[in-house]
């Protein structure tokens, strides 16, 4: 698949994705037979290449769905970055479960700003780190990036380009 063949409407991806259902399940089983260190060198290499094509700021949708953890120096550091006070931060923005854990305390996202992040220098580890596939454990993590195959260009071009890779479809 060549750069300019990557998918990146949205609505064509989610329809794509709800034709392929019973196709990425087979995928999602046929991963035990490769060796978990070759899925995550290509993993990585094949979403460097997507990644510098699809331009996150023209999307925002993980910014819709997921809910973001965040620490105790990241709260910090965004009071510092918006003048507020750590409390009426949290007040305002953040969430503590009962394990004492923070999270955003909404979904969409407060510092979502039509389609790119307000707060784009100070976002959270979660947010840099999303959507995973640079990182090793691709194969253990792959039924949760699966969820996000429907609503993410990154993971659905990454996925088309390692299926064809794999030789799991032509
Ligand atoms: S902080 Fe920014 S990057 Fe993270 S979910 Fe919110 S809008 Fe998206
Ligand atoms: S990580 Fe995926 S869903 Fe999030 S903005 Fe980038 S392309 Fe869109």
């Amino acid at each position: 698949m060549s750069n300019t063949a990557y998918e990146i409407n949205l609505q064509t991806i989610a329809a794509i994705a709800s034709e392929k259902e019973e196709e990425n399940d087979h995928f999602l089983r046929s991963l035990r037979h490769h060796d978990g260190a070759v899925l995550d060198e290509m993993s990585n290499r094949v979403f460097q290449g997507v990644n510098a094509v699809v331009d996150c700021t023209a999307c925002g949708n993980c910014c819709k769905t997921l809910i973001v953890n965040i620490t105790p120096p990241e709260i910090e550091r965004l009071a510092v970055f918006m003048n507020m006070t750590e409390e009426d931060l949290r007040e305002k923005y953040i969430e503590e479960s009962m394990a004492g854990n923070c999270f955003i305390n909404s979904v969409p996202c407060h510092f979502l700003s039509g389609t790119s992040c307000s707060i784009y220098t100070e976002r959270f580890t979660e947010c840099r780190d999303f959507p995973h596939l640079h990182k090793p454990g691709f194969r253990e993590r792959f039924l949760g990036t699966l969820l996000h195959y429907p609503s993410c260009p990154i993971i659905f071009n990454t996925v088309e380009v390692m299926k064809r890779e794999l030789k799991f479809i032509e």
